[in-house]
């Protein structure tokens, strides 16, 4: 992540404890890298059905020694299948071959995710915090906080892991407003027998229905629908 050469010498700022920013933060722990981390909310939400990890998200969190937890908690799917609206297979791609063999493909509910990014790190998530303003300095960038608690600081870096409509992309890159892609997706969770349930996207004319089985005999599916609005 950094080169010990390019090491910053002060903390780090992560504004957002979500995926990204927990994640980030556990990172940063291990390498001893100092490190601050601010949450709008008051609590971690864990909004959200289930999350899909392949195998370079599964690679990724193995280099971050999370591979046990991600074994643990995790259900393996084995192979992709695309078919027609009325589930005519049109094509399947094998997760155990080569080139996608590479990890595991697995899928969990998303707030057992969230419980093992978080471990370790949420005490030093300060929460019901944004940040104020940024001004870059010659050595980084000073950040004031909405929060009293916290002092006027001077950060390496600040990391804006705030979601979609990133407040630090805002205080950064103020003439960057986000791209419509017209695509609308809604995500639930369901009681279905996953036994010899594949991830299986259905496609449409203009939409995608997705079932993907995220618990080992626990019949619970994700749905995703995909529709454009062009
Ligand atoms: C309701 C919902 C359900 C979803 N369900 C799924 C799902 O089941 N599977 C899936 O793969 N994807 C799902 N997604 C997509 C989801 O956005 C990404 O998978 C993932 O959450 C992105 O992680 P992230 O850490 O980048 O952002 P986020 O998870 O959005 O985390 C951003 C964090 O920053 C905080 N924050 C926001 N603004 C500020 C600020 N100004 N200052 C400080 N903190 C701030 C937020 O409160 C949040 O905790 C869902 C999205 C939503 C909105």
């Amino acid at each position: 992540m950094f080169r010990r050469s390019l090491m910053p010498t002060k903390k780090i700022l992560i504004s957002g404890a979500g995926i990204a920013g927990l994640g980030l933060a556990r990172q940063l722990k291990k390498l001893h890298i100092p490190f601050k981390i601010i949450e709008k909310r008051t609590h971690l939400s864990t909004d959200g059905a289930g999350i899909a990890l392949p195998a370079n998200a599964v690679k990724a969190l193995r280099y971050m020694g999370l591979g046990n937890n991600v074994d643990q908690h995790t259900h393996q799917v084995n192979k992709i299948i695309y078919t027609d609206s009325t589930g005519t297979t049109l094509s399947e791609a094998s997760l155990l071959v080569e080139p996608l063999n590479t990890d595991r493909f697995v899928a969990l509910h998303r707030h057992k995710f969230h419980d093992i990014l978080r471990e370790g790190v949420d005490g030093a998530i300060h929460f019901s915090t944004t940040i104020n303003q940024i001004t870059r300095t010659k050595n980084g960038v000073l950040v004031k906080f909405n929060n009293p608690e916290l002092k006027e600081e001077e950060f390496s870096a600040v990391i804006g892991a705030d979601g979609i409509k990133s407040h630090v992309r805002q205080l950064a890159f103020a003439d960057t407003p986000l791209t419509d892609l017209g695509v609308t997706i809604w995500r639930w969770t369901c009681k279905y027998p996953t036994h010899d349930l594949q991830p299986t996207y259905m496609l449409g004319a203009r939409d995608i229905f997705m079932a993907y089985p995220i618990g080992k005999d626990e019949s619970i599916v994700m749905h995703m629908l995909l529709s454009l609005k062009t």
